[in-house]
């Protein structure tokens, strides 16, 4: 234990991080998963576990989940607790804390081989559900760039993150000093 105070538990951090980062694959962009390899690489890099067919099927399915969990982004408190509790119950979600590839133990509420797109839903939907018990909602913004609709997940200390990990806070960074640059010339 290293004594840091999380603000919500790990694997309710990973879940919001993991679903913000999916809502963005359907951003101002272009489509961030065109393909089955693009889903293949999403599960890795978002550490995802258990079953994944590497079909169209099942990319389709994912896509399709995008706009609904977007949704929650822009939404207030009574229409996200709406999204969240039909998502568990289309999904029959039963907590159950469960330890595998020697990750402490963590809730799933449903089971390893359901669906991807199932398990991405649920899991969305409980860490959501952690973030409305805890009156955290503030936290779910979208990135401040004028020219970006990316959500983002602001889990720090003092609600400071205004930009999305698209590079955002690099290139306000840059225009800000191109126009202080601007100003000053004329
Ligand atoms: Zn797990
Ligand atoms: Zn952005």
């Amino acid at each position: 234990m290293t004594g840091v105070k999380l603000l919500f538990a790990h694997d309710t951090e990973c879940s919001l991080i993991a679903a913000a980062a999916l809502v963005n694959t359907a951003g101002s962009d272009g489509e961030g998963l065109p393909d089955v390899a693009a889903l293949d690489a999403f599960y890795t890099v978002h550490s995802y576990s258990g079953r994944h067919e590497h079909t169209e099927a099942e990319l389709r399915a994912v896509r399709a989940l995008r706009p609904r969990l977007r949704r929650i982004w822009h939404a207030e408190v009574d229409e996200i607790v709406s999204i969240v509790n039909a998502l568990l119950r289309e999904h029959r979600a039963l907590p159950q804390l469960i330890t595998h590839d020697a990750e402490p133990y963590h809730l799933h509420a449903v089971p390893r081989d359901a669906p991807l797109a199932t398990r991405m839903a649920v899991e969305a939907a409980m860490a959501i559900a952690d973030v409305v018990r805890g009156g955290e909602l503030r936290r779910l913004r979208t990135c401040d760039h004028p020219d970006c609709d990316n959500v983002l997940v602001d889990l720090s200390k003092n609600r400071s993150r205004r930009f999305c990990e698209a590079g955002c806070g690099n290139r306000a960074a840059v225009s800000a000093y191109r126009a202080r640059k601007a100003a000053a010339r004329s």
